[in-house]
């Protein structure tokens, strides 16, 4: 496994493997501190492309000025480690300098979507990751790029901006991996005490508790968010972002839970926000 660290080296990879003929070219962006969710996403990409790069990159653009961004946790070795066991052909690993060069000044934006949801709270998330992941899939001249359903805002805002930039890439979703308790798998989970850790279950538990009424037939959008904080209620050490039933696409509210509609909550579980959904079927 190859590790570059230049957009032009990795340019160069992508087409050489291009030239050489019949290669499809998968990308995993991602911060690092990898985990069984990302490494899901590699095998992913590894079952569906010849080539595959995994990027790890802590971009700078998607943290708020007083979110995690220094703290953020970091396991170069590590995660190069996983990412060979994995498949991938390259971990592409840019210093910020190179992805920002100085004087930086363009970034890409997707107007509305991106201030609903996660974008209420982090106004100035989704434009960081927006720019960031234009930036490497133009690099990587990627055919396919995995992204996980656990971040399923991101990825109603990633399909607006392939499509509306005609990239030439698909947006590929893989299911949401958790811990056999149900705790979704996230590199912020490392930040929870015990004690969060076991108030942090509340998430998972409105997800399933959702998911059955949905399936026993309860579709109004109101009462499943009702439900679901009456689940809150009895957990007061949580502090709730958003719950919400919303159009996929569009992330605008969905008054009943049809069939490919959202369901998502976000939460801080002391100073650690948590996200999780379910697309209800
Ligand atoms: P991150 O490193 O947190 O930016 O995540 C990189 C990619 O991994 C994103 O597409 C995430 O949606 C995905 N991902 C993170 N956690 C999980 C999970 N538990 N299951 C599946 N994919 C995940």
């Amino acid at each position: 496994m190859k590790i570059l660290h230049t957009v032009a080296e990795l340019r160069q990879w992508s087409r050489e493997k291009r030239n050489a003929g019949g290669n499809l070219i998968g990308l995993v962006p991602t911060m690092g501190a990898l985990h069984a969710g990302h490494a899901s996403l590699i095998r992913a990409a590894r079952a569906a492309c010849s080539q595959v790069a995994v990027s790890i990159f802590v971009n700078p653009t998607q943290f708020g000025p007083h979110e995690d961004f220094a703290v953020y946790p970091r396991s170069f070795e590590v995660d190069c480690a996983l990412a060979q066991a994995e498949g991938a052909d390259v971990v592409f690993a840019p210093a910020v300098e190179e992805l920002y060069p100085a004087g930086a000044a363009t970034f890409v934006e997707v107007e509305g979507l991106t201030h609903r949801l996660d974008g209420a709270s982090r106004p100035t998330h989704f434009r960081g990751v927006t720019t960031v992941v234009a930036k490497l899939l133009i690099a990587s001249e990627a055919d396919r790029a995995f992204f996980g359903q656990k971040d399923a805002a991101q990825v109603a805002v990633l399909r607006r901006m392939v499509a509306d930039l005609r990239l030439p890439a698909e947006i590929v979703v893989c299911p949401i991996v958790r811990e056999p308790d149900g705790l979704a798998l996230s590199s912020r989970n490392l930040y929870l005490s015990p004690a969060e850790r076991a108030q942090a279950l509340t998430l998972s538990r409105a997800i399933r508790q959702v998911e059955s009424l949905a399936c026993s037939g309860e579709r109004r959008s109101s009462a499943l968010i009702a439900s679901t904080h009456q689940i809150f209620a009895a957990v007061p050490e949580i502090r709730i972002d958003y719950i919400a039933v919303v159009d996929w696409t569009t992330l605008e509210p969905a008054e009943f839970a049809v069939p490919g509609v959202l369901f998502a909550v976000a939460a801080w579980v002391g100073p650690t926000r948590l996200i999780d959904n379910t697309i209800l079927g």
